[in-house]
């Protein structure tokens, strides 16, 4: 189970707004309590795919780095990635579950005609043959 605080929501909400319509990315900061991970803030990164932003994201190894950096300095740990899917709904596609990393969460926005739409998380299954949903609660 993953939680979103109301504030986290609406930064990603906005983030993918802004990206429309090309992909947003992020990485999703936060701890993890008796198996509950509950996510208190994000890191909005820029999409570093050169030619197909409407369809894919790609997050650098700098990025990387930087996240666990910040995370590490706040006392929070990295607990997934989120996404946007502009105009597609909220699954994961085969690119997505290529680039997956097990433990972390997928979490899924669809914008919808520049609108924010359905959220989804994601698991991969520790085979990487799919992915498992993962329920979302959102602290309003
Ligand atoms: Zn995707």
């Amino acid at each position: 189970m993953i939680k979103l605080t109301s504030s986290v929501t609406q930064r990603i909400q906005r983030h993918a707004m802004e990206a429309y319509p090309e992909e947003c990315c992020g990485i999703l900061l936060g701890n993890t309590d008796d198996g509950e991970k509950i996510v208190s803030t994000i890191l909005e990164l820029s999409n570093t795919w050169s030619d197909e932003r409407r369809r894919r994201f790609l997050i650098s190894a700098d990025q990387y780095r930087q996240a666990e950096e910040r995370a590490r300095q706040e006392g929070l740990e990295i607990l997934g990635i989120y996404h946007s899917h502009p105009d597609h709904p909220a699954r994961p596609s085969e690119f997505d579950l290529k680039h997956a990393l097990p433990s972390w969460s997928s979490l899924i926005v669809s914008v919808r005609k520049g609108e924010p739409d359905e959220f989804t998380s994601w698991l991969l299954k520790e085979d990487r043959s799919g992915y498992e949903e993962e329920q979302i609660i959102i602290e309003m």
